[in-house]
Parts: C-alpha cells; sequence; structure tokens
C-alpha cells in the first residue's frame, strides 16, 4: 500500500511539475513519519523512499536507531534549545529554525562535533498568534543575525500555512513564501543563492504549492494513511 502511495505521488509531482514548466527533479518528498513505527518506514523505504520527516526528538531517535543510515531524515517539528545535541546527531537537516537562540545553540553544538548543518528557517506565513515560525517582516533581521553563524547553512524557507477548507486557499501563502524568498535571496542571505529551497506543501495541497515554487513537499497521510495517536 505504502509502495503504491508512494508511486502515484510521485507521478503526481512530475506532471505539476512539468505542466507548470519545472524540472521535477528539482522537487524532493520528504515522507512525514511521524507517529508511525519504524516498520512502516522501512516499507516505505522498499518503496524506494529515503527521505524522512519527523517532529519529536525522542521518536526520531529510536527510529534512527532502527534504520540506521539507509534513510536521511528532516526535521519538522519545534525544537527546543536544550535538544539541539540529540537533534544534530539525527536529522540531515533542520527545517524549522525560527529565532536566534535555538540557532546559536545549533551553531555551537556543531562546533564541537566539527560539522555543519543545512536549517531552513521557519516563516509564520499566515502570521497566526499561536504558531512557531519567525514573522515575515522580522525574517531579514533573524537571516541576517545568522550570517555569523558559520557552522549553520541556510538553505532556505518553510512555512506551515494556516490550516484552510479548500487546498487552492493555501496558494496565497505559498506564493508569498516563494516571493519573501526571493526577495531575501537577491540580498544574499541563503548559503547557496543559485538554489533556495522552499518546503512547503501537506498531502492535500502539495501539487498547489509545487505551482507555487515548492523544492521540498511534506507528505504524511497520503502515504501512510491515517496517523495513530501518538
Ligand atoms: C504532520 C506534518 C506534515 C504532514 O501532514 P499530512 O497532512 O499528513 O500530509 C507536514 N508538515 C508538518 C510540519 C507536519 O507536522
Amino acid at each position: 500500500m505504502i509502495a503504491h502511495n508512494l508511486q502515484e505521488i510521485r507521478q503526481k509531482i512530475r506532471t505539476t511539475a512539468i505542466q507548470c514548466g519545472r524540472d521535477p527533479a528539482t522537487i524532493r518528498l520528504v515522507a512525514v513519519s511521524k507517529h508511525f513505527p519504524p516498520s512502516r518506514i522501512q516499507e516505505a523505504i522498499r518503496g524506494g523512499q529515503l527521505l524522512f520527516g519527523e517532529n519529536y526528538i525522542q521518536e526520531a531517535a529510536q527510529k534512527r536507531e532502527e534504520i540506521g543510515n539507509a534513510a536521511s531524515f528532516h526535521f519538522i517539528g519545534h525544537l527546543q534549545s536544550n535538544k539541539v545535541k540529540p537533534a544534530v546527531q539525527i536529522f540531515q537537516m533542520i527545517e524549522t529554525v525560527d529565532r536566534f537562540k535555538l540557532a546559536a545553540a545549533l551553531d555551537k553544538e556543531l562546533k564541537l562535533q566539527g560539522r555543519s548543518l543545512d536549517v531552513l528557517v521557519q516563516i509564520n506565513i499566515g502570521q497566526e498568534s499561536q504558531k512557531s515560525g519567525i514573522l515575515p517582516q522580522d525574517a531579514e533581521g533573524l537571516l541576517k543575525q545568522l550570517l555569523a553563524l558559520s557552522n549553520l547553512q541556510v538553505r532556505g524557507l518553510m512555512a506551515i500555512p494556516p490550516y484552510v477548507d479548500t487546498p487552492e486557499q493555501s496558494r496565497p501563502h505559498f506564493r508569498r513564501l516563494r516571493l519573501l524568498a526571493e526577495e531575501l535571496k537577491d540580498k544574499s542571505y541563503f548559503f547557496d543563492n543559485g538554489h533556495v529551497e522552499l518546503s512547503m506543501g501537506m498531502s492535500s495541497d502539495y501539487t498547489i504549492a509545487i505551482e507555487e515554487g515548492a523544492t521540498l513537499v511534506r507528505v504524511g497521510t497520503a502515504i501512510f494513511g491515517d496517523r495513530p495517536e501518538k
């Protein structure tokens, strides 16, 4: 079932990309495996999926132990500064850097480990009061500060837009995130300004996100089915 779902989603990614004049190879699928057991991840790996997204450090640590280096993991949850050590050990990318204190803690830990790490800056694109992410108007200030943290490689932006009733309603949020990324790219705030990552789009709206420029789509239930309770 998982392999079948993956195949269908890959096909949709491909046709959507081609329809809007994009190279399908520039879009990566992040299989969001939170709450699902390692056996499901193994099943997805057998279906050719090698990149996963996880929201919780402890859960991800256990999965990393079982899966080993057969797959890559992106952190897509809310990260506390006191969890940077395991986070740096487990993940190939942290998609949710949204404050300087957290970034500085990550950078310090990376210096101790003698390596660097790809990160994205999470934007609160809908300017919602309870939500993680930095407000769009504060993004430039944070990115400017991040330039000083030499072990962090800021690859782009990530957002979780407000909950909406129909997928099409996500489009203006995706578009705003892309325009913000373009503005920041023009000022050379990213590690590679020729290739800026945009992580946006989930099970219900990833094709719309691709039309608006997503390079990473985070898809959970459309691959794995309904999530079990934690
Ligand atoms: C759970 C989650 C997803 C996946 O959501 P689905 O609707 O299951 O595709 C994507 N992004 C983030 C940040 C998540 O927490």
